[in-house]
């Protein structure tokens, strides 16, 4: 299946000079979002993953359905703020400030295996977050799954050295 035909283009959304993706249109068709799912699991089929985990909001609908199929549990991302118990944060710069991730303190245990799941790969800020706090926690990063990459915002260059996969990709 040609994944990308399911992809709708925004231009300059949410502001000017912004080329938007949105994945509304894989995830409203049963047949696109299951086939992107089956794609993900297959990929992590043999890294004995013990837990997915996704940054808010849209690793949530790539990761949940993954670990669904797998049996495994899924343990989120989150802004900070949003999650009521001790967590972990780590904070990291954007172009304009800055931005702080936590989890949940106790959300991996040492040594587990994890695949980290996203919508899209930018500039790859947000999962090298998410790799800090996997790491900072134990936790051993398998694989990185990614529904898309802007290939030329060079996000891949944060993440030298983990295992990475994207079912679409924009050169
Ligand atoms: P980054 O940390 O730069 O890799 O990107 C963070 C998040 O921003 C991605 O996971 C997407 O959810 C979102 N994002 C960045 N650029 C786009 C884009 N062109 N279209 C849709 N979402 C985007």
């Amino acid at each position: 299946m040609d994944l990308k035909q399911y992809v709708s283009e925004v231009q300059d959304w949410p502001k000017e000079g912004l080329n938007f993706k949105d994945i509304t249109t894989i995830m409203d068709n049963g047949e696109a979002y299951k086939y992107a799912t089956d794609q993900i699991v297959q990929y992590a089929h043999d890294k004995q993953v013990d837990i997915v985990v996704g940054p808010e909001a849209r690793g949530f609908i790539i990761g949940c359905p993954v670990s669904y199929a797998m049996g495994i549990g899924f343990a989120p991302v989150r802004k900070e703020g949003k999650l009521p118990r001790e967590v972990i944060r780590y904070e990291y710069d954007l172009e304009y400030g800055s931005n702080v991730l936590t989890m949940h303190k106790d959300a991996i245990k040492p040594g587990q295996r994890v695949l980290i799941t996203d919508d899209l790969l930018a500039t790859g800020g947000t999962i090298e977050a998410a790799i800090h706090l996997i790491e900072s926690l134990g936790g051993i990063v398998v694989g990185i799954a990614f529904l898309i990459e802007l290939k030329y915002l060079n996000g891949i260059e944060k993440l030298k050295g983990y295992d990475v996969v994207s079912l679409i990709s924009y050169d």
